[in-house]
């Protein structure tokens, strides 16, 4: 079976790190929208730019520019390759641009996963999460630390945090995940493909809580 999921959550409740264990194991492609976008920032196009003044501001980009850069991805993938997609869709609005998206290629999605973890985990983890800058690999200074201080395990590349790590920025990440996302908890809950996972526990522990799930799924 090709499994085809969607990542729900607040940010900072492990999700992007969840599913690239996920992926690692089951090979998987991670589709993380905060990794697409800055795949555009990074080749310095005019739409990067716009995209990254939008990310500095701690705001969301247009549902029409993330959707334009997941359908490329999806149909890249084709049929035989199963994907988590992390960070989209977001909203209402963005899930119905997915659905249409996936009945486009032909494709369906075999359950929406709903990370959650609480405001107090969620602040400690995220003022210790650094990224590669270069091969995009997620770290945790006390949780997953690298073998080196400072350096990618994978390519030696300098560890960095990211703008949208920083305190005042998760603020508003925070509130705007509460008021536009939360309501695809639902949304998915009526289409019967909605699974609530805890992950306040250590990483490996909110793992075993999707590898059951995922269990019963295949
Ligand atoms: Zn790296």
């Amino acid at each position: 079976m090709v499994l085809r999921l969607v990542f729900l959550g607040p940010p900072g409740a492990g999700k992007g790190t969840i599913a690239q264990r996920l992926c690692e194991a089951h090979k998987l492609l991670q589709i993380s929208t905060g990794e697409l976008l800055r795949e555009e920032t990074g080749r310095g196009t005019e739409l990067g730019n716009k995209v990254k003044a939008i990310m500095e501001s701690g705001q969301y980009v247009e549902d029409e520019i993330v959707a334009e850069l997941v359908e490329n991805k999806l149909k890249e993938l084709g049929e035989e390759k199963g994907f988590i997609l992390d960070g989209f869709p977001r909203t209402i609005k963005q899930a119905g641009i997915l659905e249409g998206i996936l009945n486009k290629l032909g494709l369906k999605l075999n359950g929406a996963f709903d990370i959650e973890a609480s405001d107090e985990t969620i602040i400690e983890r995220l003022s210790g999460r650094r990224s590669c800058g270069k091969c995009g690999k997620i770290y945790h200074l006390k949780n997953i630390p690298p073998k080196e201080e400072g350096k990618c395990d994978k390519c030696s590349s300098v560890l960095v945090q990211r703008n949208d790590d920083k305190p005042e920025v998760i603020k508003t990440r925070l509130e705007t995940y509460r008021e536009k996302t939360a309501p695809l908890v639902k949304y998915y809950e009526e289409k019967g493909l909605l699974k609530v996972i805890d992950a306040n526990g250590k990483v490996n522990e909110n793992i075993q809580n999707v590898e059951t799930i995922l269990g019963v799924i295949e």
